[in-house]
C-alpha cells in the first residue's frame, strides 16, 4: 500500500512582510483532525485509512544547524523512503532546501507551481534566501528540467528577465482558461503557494492579490497531472491573517486533493 508522507516546515525566517506561516503545519493539521471536512480524495482515497497519510511530524529547527540542512535532511529522508512527500509551510522559501532533496533522488523532474508571484526576484532586501526568490536558486542550481507558473498576476520587468533567463514557462492568471493542461513527460513536484487562490477564498495569506482562481480550478488543474507526483508543498498559509477558519478549510481541501493525487499517479 502505498502511503504519503505529511511533513511539516514550520519556518516563516524568510517572510518579508509579515510572520505567521510557521504557525501553519499546526493550524492546518489542526482542521484535519477537528474532521468537518469528508476523508476522502475526489480521486477515491479514504486518507484517514491507515497508511494513507502518515504524518511525518515537523523539521526541527535549533540555533545549532542552517534550517536550510534541516529541511534539506528531513526531506532526503522521507524521499529515500520511495513514498510521495508532502510538506506543509511554512512560507515559499522553504521550496528551495526542499528540492535539494527531492533532486537528488529525480533525475528528470518538472515543478508545476500555483501562484500570485513568480518569486524568482534574485534577491529582495540583500536577502537571497526570501520568499520572493526561491526560484532563482532553484533554477540556478539546476534543481528541476521545467519550471511551470500558474496563476501570476504581479509579473514585473525583473520577473521578465528572469522568465527569459532561466526559461521558465508562465501562464499568467489572465491567460488561465477552463480545461488549461500541461503535457508533461516527467515526475512532477507540485507547489501551491495559497496566496494563488483568489482572496476571497482563502484570506490568510501575507500577502493578498485579488483576481486569483478559485479552489475549484486549482483543484481541476491539480487534478490533470498525468505523471507521478514525486512530492509537494503547500506554503504561505498565515493563521494570524484568515477570517474565522476559511483558508484552514481550504488548505485541508487542497491538501486531500494533493495527497489524493499523489496516490491515484503511484497507483498501479
Ligand atoms: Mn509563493
Ligand atoms: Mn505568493
Amino acid at each position: 500500500m502505498i502511503t504519503v508522507s505529511l511533513l511539516g516546515v514550520p519556518n516563516d525566517d524568510n517572510s518579508s512582510l509579515l510572520k505567521g506561516p510557521a504557525e501553519a503545519p499546526a493550524a492546518i493539521r489542526r482542521e484535519w483532525q477537528a474532521d468537518v471536512q469528508s476523508s476522502w480524495s475526489e480521486t477515491g482515497f479514504d486518507l484517514r485509512a491507515p497508511e494513507r497519510l502518515t504524518d511525518r511530524g515537523d523539521v526541527t529547527f535549533s540555533t545549532a544547524i542552517d534550517p536550510w540542512d534541516a529541511i534539506e535532511h528531513d526531506v532526503d529522508r522521507l524521499v529515500a523512503l520511495k513514498a510521495p512527500v508532502l510538506c506543509l509551510g511554512g512560507d515559499h522559501a522553504i521550496t528551495h532546501p526542499i528540492m535539494r532533496a527531492v533532486r537528488r533522488h529525480h533525475r528528470k523532474l518538472t515543478i508545476l507551481h500555483v501562484d500570485a508571484h513568480p518569486d524568482i526576484y534574485h534577491a529582495y532586501q540583500g536577502n537571497l534566501r526570501s520568499h520572493t526568490s526561491p526560484f532563482a536558486r532553484i533554477m540556478e542550481e539546476g534543481l528541476c528540467d521545467r519550471l511551470i507558473q500558474v496563476g501570476l498576476r504581479t509579473v514585473n520587468d525583473h520577473h521578465r528577465d528572469q522568465f527569459k533567463r532561466f526559461g521558465v514557462e508562465v501562464v499568467p492568471m489572465g491567460e488561465w482558461r477552463p480545461g488549461l493542461r500541461f503535457d508533461i513527460d516527467t515526475p512532477v513536484y507540485l507547489t501551491i503557494d495559497i496566496d494563488g487562490l483568489d482572496p476571497a477564498f482563502a484570506p490568510g495569506v501575507s500577502h493578498r492579490e485579488p483576481g486569483g482562481p478559485s479552489p475549484r480550478q486549482v483543484i481541476d488543474l491539480i487534478h490533470t497531472v498525468g505523471q507521478p507526483i514525486v512530492a509537494g508543498d503547500l506554503v504561505e498559509y498565515n493563521p494570524g491573517c484568515d477570517i474565522g477558519n476559511q483558508t484552514a478549510s481550504v488548505a485541508v481541501k487542497l491538501m486531500k486533493e494533493m495527497a489524493g493525487m499523489m496516490l491515484k499517479t503511484h497507483a498501479g
